[in-house]
């Protein structure tokens, strides 16, 4: 019997049940899946070269997931360092230097900076769409639809979330703190492989989908669809989604306040679109290319890898992620090929080789993209973190007040989980 069992073989779950088992406790980590690694997933058939079909960048030289790196010894890409962003508005693609000269330019990435001066000087919580109706001076220049076309999708991409469901007060309580300057590290071999690493050694049971988490003061007795496990205690990774649909009983119910912090968080829906074509017919001159379109964001997987095949990434959050989301993926695909060609003025299915679509959204193992603060959520990652009794622990990025939506906020949940459990033991 396990002394401690961990529900979720992400990274918050596996940096858990790396520290327990590095102590000495018994851990075994149930998971759904077939697969480690939870929203990073690397598919190795669509290029000669990884690519992302989940998380893609380290973000900042000083964040938790460099332990890993270092550790496995794994290299790191980091040519998005210094990223260039080019821009598609107005109908046409402006270059990074004419990007930078439109007059709203560094408006359409500054509602966070211009938010936070606001908590500042006392100001109240309300959504970042209501914000900017009432900053009436925060654009330099009166915007065009593209202006706020632009600020809405570089929003959604980041946040999974739109304008309007995201709160400042909660969207300031994520500080990335001394995360570090450069934020757009690729894992060279992929993220799947620092998180199958990081996986060694450690118990882990596949196609174990948890179905109820029976508890008490005393332990828990955890139903998978075939099987139960007991121990002392659990550290629950599930995803905010997941949580939010009610798909794994807790029995007795979780505590009223727990069940409201689970309800006041948002679940975002992020969504990438992989092309792969016979040959590239875009200069290889940016490293993000923000569209005023349903795409939203488009990047470069191979780029700075010397086998860099010619392929793109669209990178989509929000409701866009949704319509995304309920189309097949044929039509899905379509429509990512007509904004790049809108934006490339050619025709360019005839040169598609291959193609991805993952809307996390429709994961029924994952429901979301990631967490946000809705208005008036403030506080609720802390109390999505905080335990219940001596038995049930929980972590994932959605529990990480200062940085979630990350794989090393991930990571670090994991970790206080598991030093919580052990104290408490
Ligand atoms: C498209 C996309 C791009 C991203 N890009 C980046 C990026 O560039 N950089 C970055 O740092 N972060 C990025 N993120 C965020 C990052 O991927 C997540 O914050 C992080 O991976 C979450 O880890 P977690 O352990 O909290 O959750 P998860 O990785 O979701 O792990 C939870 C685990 O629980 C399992 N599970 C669910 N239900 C059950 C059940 N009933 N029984 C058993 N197991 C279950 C799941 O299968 C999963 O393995 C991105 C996310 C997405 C979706």
């Amino acid at each position: 019997m396990a002394d401690v069992i961990v529900i979720g073989a992400g990274a918050a779950g596996l940096a858990a049940a790396r520290e327990l088992h590095e102590r000495g406790v018994a851990v075994t980590v149930l998971e759904a899946r077939d697969r480690v690694g939870g929203r990073a997933m690397t598919s190795f058939d669509v290029a000669p070269h990884p690519v992302e079909l989940g998380a893609e960048f380290v973000h900042g030289e000083n964040v938790a997931t460099w332990s890993w790196i270092e550790r496995f010894g794994l290299g790191t890409i980091d040519d998005a360092n210094q990223p260039v962003f080019v821009t598609y508005a107005e109908e046409r693609l402006w270059s990074a230097g004419d990007s930078a000269r439109r007059s709203n330019a560094t408006a359409i990435w500054r509602p966070e900076a211009r938010a936070r001066r606001e908590a500042q000087e006392g100001g109240p919580d309300r959504s970042v769409a209501d914000a900017l109706k009432a900053w009436t001076d925060y654009w330099p220049a009166k915007p065009s639809d593209d202006d706020l076309r632009l600020l809405r999708n570089a929003f959604a991409e980041l946040h999974a979330a739109d304008i309007e469901d995201v709160g400042i007060a909660g969207m300031l309580e994520a500080t990335y703190e001394g995360d570090g300057e450069h934020t757009h590290y690729r894992l060279a071999d992929g993220y799947s492989a620092l998180l199958e690493r990081a996986a060694e050694g450690v118990d882990i049971r596949f196609g174990a989908v948890v179905e109820r988490i029976a508890w008490s003061s005393k332990g828990v007795t955890v139903h998978t669809r075939d099987s139960r496990f007991q121990a002392g205690q659990a550290i629950v990774t599930l995803p905010l989604g997941v949580l939010q649909a009610g798909d794994v009983e807790f029995d007795p119910p979780l505590p009223a306040e727990k069940q409201a912090a689970i309800e006041a968080l948002g679940a975002g829906n992020i969504g990438k679109i992989v092309l792969r074509f016979r040959e590239r017919f875009w200069n290889e001159d940016f490293s993000f290319l923000l569209t005023t379109l349903p795409t939203q964001l488009w990047w470069r997987p191979g780029e700075g890898r010397p086998d860099g095949a010619p392929v793109l990434t669209a990178f989509f959050g929000g409701r866009d992620a949704n319509c995304f989301g309920e189309m097949p993926d044929g039509e899905a695909i379509n429509h990512a090929l007509r904004d790049l060609e809108a934006m490339y003025g050619r025709e360019l299915a005839p040169l598609v080789e291959d193609a991805r679509v993952v809307i996390w959204g429709n994961d029924p193992y994952t429901k979301m993209g990631y967490s946000h603060v809705p208005t008036g959520g403030a506080g609720s990652r802390d109390a999505l973190a905080l335990p219940v009794q001596a038995t049930l622990f929980f972590a994932g990025e959605a529990t990480n007040r200062v940085r979630p939506a990350t794989v090393h906020g991930a990571i670090e949940s994991g970790v206080r989980a598991a030093r919580e459990a052990l104290e408490a033991r």
